[in-house]
């Protein structure tokens, strides 16, 4: 029985328990109780203008410490809490924590900002999510485009047309869609421009690579003008180097976001590392 408190725990780390399969109901049980515990976390990475540099928004990125697991990647926890189903209450409550977070950013007197947050396969085919983001827009009298999600092709290329109703219904609310990770799934291009979405963001691999290699290089330059010709917004994740910021800018991207801005960090180090940037850039 995976389901356990303290006392049972130690049978979990016994010499038996060395099958991938018992860590992953180990862990997924765990993960269920992980949010009443105060093990999750979201911390929050700056998306900066690429043109000048000032910050945009954030992009809310989950993170859970647990006592024994340690700090666990959210490329590991997201996965399961996906198969589990279990991501449809997590993303509720990422969702909720999104619009109380812009809410207390404002009542601390920080200037507007959008906040942008990741939503699974899962949670756009629950028939709930719109009255979730609804209510939570509202409670938190969060104004119209603060609230960005991010989707992935797949998500939104999928046939059923009952998440593109809930697309719809999402951009009726005044939430902004951008696309995560695009070029590494399959988009119909004849179908990107029936979809409400607002944005594209270009995967970390292009833009690892793109110094590098011409035609990742290529491929980057290719996504900025699709976004451009369909009305978009584009944005480059992953950006670590000041040369591919540069490139990047040249190439007319319109937001950045990577470590060589910032990392995700806790809402607390949000306004120093905004005064920060400010000193830094001037004008
Ligand atoms: P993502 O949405 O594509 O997020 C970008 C990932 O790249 C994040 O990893 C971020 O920390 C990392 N990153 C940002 N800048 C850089 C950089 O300059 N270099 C490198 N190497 N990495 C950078 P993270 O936080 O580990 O999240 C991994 C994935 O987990 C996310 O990918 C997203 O798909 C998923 N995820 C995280 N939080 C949530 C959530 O609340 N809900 C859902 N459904 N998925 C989430
Ligand atoms: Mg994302
Ligand atoms: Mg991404
Ligand atoms: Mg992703």
């Amino acid at each position: 029985q995976a389901k356990a408190g303290g006392k049972d725990k130690a049978q979990f780390f016994s010499a038996e328990m060395t099958a991938r399969a018992e860590q992953r109901l180990y862990m997924e049980a765990q993960l269920r109780h992980a949010q009443a515990l105060n093990q999750l976390q979201l911390h929050w990475q700056p998306r900066v203008c690429a043109h000048s540099g000032r910050m945009l928004g954030v992009e809310g990125l989950l993170r859970w410490q647990h006592p024994e697991l340690g700090a666990v990647s959210p490329a590991v926890f997201i996965p399961l809490a996906e198969e589990s189903g279990l991501i449809v209450q997590l993303g509720a409550w990422v969702i909720e924590q999104a619009c109380a977070q812009i809410a207390a950013w404002r009542e601390a007197g920080l200037p507007a900002f959008f906040v942008s947050i990741n939503l699974s396969a899962r949670q756009l085919r629950d028939e709930r999510l719109i009255n979730t983001v609804r209510e939570c827009l509202a409670r938190h009298a969060v104004p119209e485009g603060q609230l960005e999600l991010e989707l992935t092709e797949s998500m939104v290329m999928d046939k059923a047309s009952s998440n593109l109703l809930q697309l719809h219904a999402l951009r009726a609310l005044g939430v902004g869609l951008a696309i995560d990770d695009f070029g590494t799934g399959y988009s119909s291009l004849a179908y990107l421009n029936r979809f409400p979405i607002t944005k594209l963001k270009i995967d970390r691999s292009f833009v690892h690579d793109m110094l590098e290699d011409p035609s990742d290089r290529a491929i980057t330059l290719a996504i900025i003008g699709l976004g451009h010709t369909l009305g978009l917004k584009v944005v480059a994740e992953g950006v670590e180097r000041p040369r591919e910021a540069a490139l990047l800018r040249e190439a007319r991207c319109d937001e950045l976001q990577g470590y060589l801005f910032g990392r995700p960090m806790p809402a607390e180090a949000l306004p120093r590392w905004l005064a920060d940037q400010a000193d830094a850039a001037p004008g």
